[in-house]
């Protein structure tokens, strides 16, 4: 199959609440920048939800049953159909070499809980989908959102087909790496930041298939997880060096949003305007899919 020229980015208005946390607002004035073609070469695309048997394979069955009967028809169907769109993503990925959704709130969800805004850990979900789909032998999450990823650590840590680089600069859900396959990095100030990245790519060098959560809550600006002197064009140039890693690895590559909050400087819109750099990079980059094994 011959890739798509644009980026397919998964989105649907469901993915949207009125109000409550950005992890489920802010997607909304993000597609609306979109849709005004700010970004040349992009389609965005409507996913379809997953149903609750899908979920099987990361969360318990008592788990999904609890969140389905206590939670409100609105919250559930953001969140089944944000994490449509993360399964959507991912098969797109193998047939264009990139894809992307506005999807936010996965990293900390565990296998029988919720935790910090995250309720389904769709990257672990797109791991265990890239294995067990497309038999990936490699795949690596790459996981620059402010905060450990320690959810996806319980989920997927122990298999041997999933690679995880983790850069964070707050500790809130620490993980402790035990094997070769895993690293972690908290930093302690703006400068080591890069550094960082791209430590984290080279960890990842050799994996066949990047999900990238790309949070921006690093961002100085924003109110939880922000660190001060990450700017908007350290935060650009963390997107650059992550797609120039893709192009010259030939690693096709999926994109989701991760955290990014307002602050005192930041509304909304703003906060939806962070996410654009990921956009961006993405919509330039070019990858061919990596021929079947
Ligand atoms: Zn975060």
């Amino acid at each position: 199959m011959t890739p798509k020229e644009n980026l397919p980015i998964y989105w649907s208005p469901d993915y949207v609440l009125k109000g409550g946390v950005e992890t489920r607002t802010k997607s909304g004035p993000l597609a609306e920048i979109l849709k005004s073609g700010e970004v040349p070469g992009i389609d965005l695309i409507a996913p379809s939800p997953v149903t609750p048997e899908e979920l099987l394979v990361v969360h318990d069955k008592e788990y999904i049953d609890r969140l389905v009967n206590d939670q409100t028809p609105e919250l559930i169907l953001s969140i089944f159909s944000s994490t449509g769109g993360v399964r959507d993503a991912l098969d797109s990925m193998y047939e264009n070499g990139k894809a992307g959704s506005l999807s936010s709130g996965l990293h900390h969800a565990r296998r029988d809980a919720d935790m910090g805004y995250c309720y389904i850990n769709g990257l672990a979900l797109a791991a265990l989908r890239a294995i067990s789909k497309h038999g990936t032998r490699k795949v690596g999450v790459l996981d620059t959102d402010a905060h450990c990823g320690g959810g996806t650590f319980e989920i997927v840590g122990e298999n041997e087909r999933v690679r995880l680089a983790d850069v964070s600069c707050n500790p809130y859900d620490i993980w402790r790496p035990d094997s070769d396959r895993h690293r972690l990095e908290i930093v302690n100030s703006a400068s080591e930041y890069l550094g960082a990245v791209q430590r984290a790519l080279h960890h990842l060098e050799g994996v066949d298939v990047l999900i990238y959560n790309a949070g921006m809550d690093p961002f100085e600006d924003c109110m939880t997880g922000g660190m001060p002197g990450i700017t908007r064009e350290i935060l650009a140039e963390r997107e650059r060096i992550v797609a120039q890693w893709c192009e010259d690895s030939k690693t096709p590559a999926m994109f989701v949003l991760a955290g990014g909050y307002i602050g005192k400087n930041l509304d909304l819109d703003g906060v939806a305007r962070l996410h654009l750099p990921t956009i961006r990079e993405f919509a330039r980059m070019r990858i061919g899919p990596k021929p079947k094994n």
